[in-house]
């Protein structure tokens, strides 16, 4: 029998293995060649080992090392020693040993790297994801691969341990409306039709509890053709779970525990549960945004009162007519006029009319752009309101309500938010609105048009205040995931589309199969979907998800390295039914066709 390739690991070798004869195979991490002597870093999966060819020791071993270039894939044989005194690595989990190679082979040699394989190297984003594969050997990349591995371990033991079912579902569907763009595949049976890949798995959840699975879960894949965001990507992955006869409680109560396994595995952290909960309402209220970053204050303050009778229109005016008037206290920083007319700008490209900044000067006056219009009584009302003290720098806004808190609320974030999530504040956002209301006054399900409301018949009469039984989980800011109760009922299920827009016809053409479904019996249920690619984002402290998924795309949404999206060959398109418009035809005029 061939002796085999490898019997130990690189990272893994400490002192106690030393005067052990070892094989070991991996890549040459870097080599440098100290007069003669050759000083190989051997790195594997576990990590990295020095590897020392010395060719007094070992002429025929030294001839193959001087061969070595970057990246070879190779294969050692030798014996493990302590190093000598003063030459310990400490930085290295088995830096205090070091490997005497008896015997070097190159395995499979490499071509010159395109950028360096180390943390360090600040190498374009694109040219990374050309060669994902070199790109995947940084150390700091594959540890987001086992980081991803491990939370996608941690999940399934969880859900198992708590009698969860996984099911798969199908990724060629049929398209359903859940507020993104559906990806779509062209059938060749049925010319002219088309799948598409599911956004999520909502409403085959859904029939698997209508099938009586009771506890659903998956670790599901999801496609939403929507413009690409640094959390964003045209496919991800979600847990995705559902139980019947449960309600909010009972999804938390069986969520919590995934979220504390995983950031057990990940973070070696003890979450502290049950996560506070809180209303989307007062979300909005104190910090302009449905996914509130817990780290740090700077709420918004409301300064109705402390304006009510004035005479600067800016502020009487948004009172008078239905806005209101609320500031933050950014905290005591120098800021230059540049950086406070930046301010300005940024709140009117958040889509307010203006912004009004105060400073409280060091003697307690307060220096603002519309200081004159104020009483001095006004002025003492709002530093009392936003509790502000010297130095400290305030920013007000007078708006519509929801422009006035949004727009307060990315400031916020601008000036508050830490970097990275060192610290994790998670908290349940629940009670979110059944509709999101368009500029045009048009309404769009605030989740999904599957959510249970409250009240059918507020959400029919009053369709813009209704609450729907809708929640989210948030981490620093993050919205890690939505889940409902949904609806069980067909005919409310009916008056939903119907408050939508949707008629009795397209509704039955759209989605007559599920509604029929629910016809037989359908147990009152509810369900989750956390964001796989996200959590794992935040709990390795990546700023975007590309950093955690294998094999991202742009965010143009293309693959480098595989030239994805591409044009397919002229007979496909045939067999498909599909002819390209001549206009898009003509765009195309001159790219290279595939053979
Ligand atoms: N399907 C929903 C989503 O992907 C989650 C859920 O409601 O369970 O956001």
């Amino acid at each position: 029998m061939a002796a085999p390739l490898r019997t130990a690991r690189a990272g893994e070798l400490r002192e106690s293995d030393a005067g052990r004869e070892v094989r070991l195979a991996g890549w040459v991490a870097t080599i440098r060649d100290h007069g003669g002597v050759l000083f190989v870093d051997l790195r594997d999966a576990s990590g990295i080992v020095q590897v020392v060819v010395d060719p007094v020791l070992n002429p025929a071993a030294a001839e193959l090392g001087r061969e070595l270039r970057d990246e070879f894939c190779i294969a050692v044989g030798g014996l493990v020693r302590q190093r000598p005194p003063g030459t310990v690595n400490p930085e290295l989990p088995s830096g205090a040993v070091e490997v005497a190679a008896a015997e070097v082979m190159v395995l499979s040699p490499s071509d010159p790297l395109p950028f360096r394989i180390d943390d360090r190297a600040d190498v374009d984003e694109n040219r990374r994801l050309e060669y994902r594969y070199l790109d995947l050997r940084r150390p700091r990349m594959a540890a987001n691969l086992v980081a991803r591995s491990k939370a996608i371990g941690a999940m399934r033991t969880t859900m198992l341990a708590q009698g969860f079912l996984e099911v798969d579902t199908p990724t060629l569907v049929k398209s359903t409306p859940e507020g993104a763009r559906d990806v779509l595949v062209p059938s060749r049976l049925r010319q002219g039709s088309f799948y598409a890949l599911p956004q999520s798995p909502q409403l085959f959840k859904q029939l698997l509890m209508v099938g009586g699975v009771e506890r659903y879960y998956q670790i599901a894949r999801c496609y939403r053709d929507e413009d690409f965001r640094s959390d964003r990507q045209i496919e991800f992955t979600q847990l995705d779970i559902e139980g019947s006869f449960w309600d909010r409680e009972g999804v938390f109560a069986a969520l919590e525990p995934v979220i504390v396994a995983v950031t057990r595995e990940l973070r070696g952290v003890e979450l502290t549960t049950p996560f506070p909960r809180m209303t989307h309402a007062e979300a909005m209220r104190r910090f302009g945004t449905d996914k509130p970053d817990l780290r740090f204050g700077m709420e918004i303050v409301d300064l109705g009162e402390a304006f009510a009778g004035t005479g600067f229109q800016m502020f009487a005016g948004a009172l008078a007519s239905g806005g209101i008037v609320a500031g933050i206290n950014a905290g005591a920083r120098e800021v230059s006029r540049s950086v406070l007319d930046g301010f300005v700008e940024r709140a009117k490209g958040l889509g307010a009319k203006g912004l009004v900044w105060m400073v409280v000067e060091a003697d307690g006056s307060v220096r603002s752009p519309v200081a004159k219009h104020l009483t001095p009584e006004e002025l003492a009302a709002v530093t009392r309101a936003l509790g502000a003290g010297r130095g400290d720098l305030l920013l007000v806004v007078a708006d519509r309500p929801k422009v006035t808190r949004t727009v307060l609320g990315a400031l916020r974030i601008d000036l508050g938010r830490p970097t990275g999530h060192d610290r994790l504040e998670f908290l349940w956002v629940i009670d979110f609105p059944v509709f999101s209301v368009g500029e045009d006054g048009s309404l769009a399900p605030e989740h999904h048009p599957f959510t249970a409301p409250y009240r059918v018949e507020e959400m029919r009469d009053d369709p813009e205040h209704a609450l729907s039984r809708a929640y989210d989980l948030v981490v620093n800011g993050v919205e890690l995931g939505s889940g409902s109760e949904r609806i069980h009922d067909p005919r409310v299920q009916r008056e939903v589309f119907s408050v939508l827009g949707i008629s009795d016809r397209e509704a039955e053409s759209r989605f007559g199969w599920f509604m029929r479904a629910l016809r037989y019996g359908t147990p009152p249920h509810a369900g989750f979907a956390v964001g796989l690619d996200r959590f794992v984002m935040v709990l390795q402290n990546e700023p975007n998800i590309r950093e955690v998924m294998p094999f991202p795309k742009t965010q143009t949404g293309y693959d480098p390295m595989t030239d994805s999206p591409s044009l397919v060959d002229e007979f496909q398109l045939q067999e498909l039914g599909i002819d390209l418009r001549p206009d898009v035809r003509e765009s195309l005029a001159g790219e290279p066709t595939p053979t």
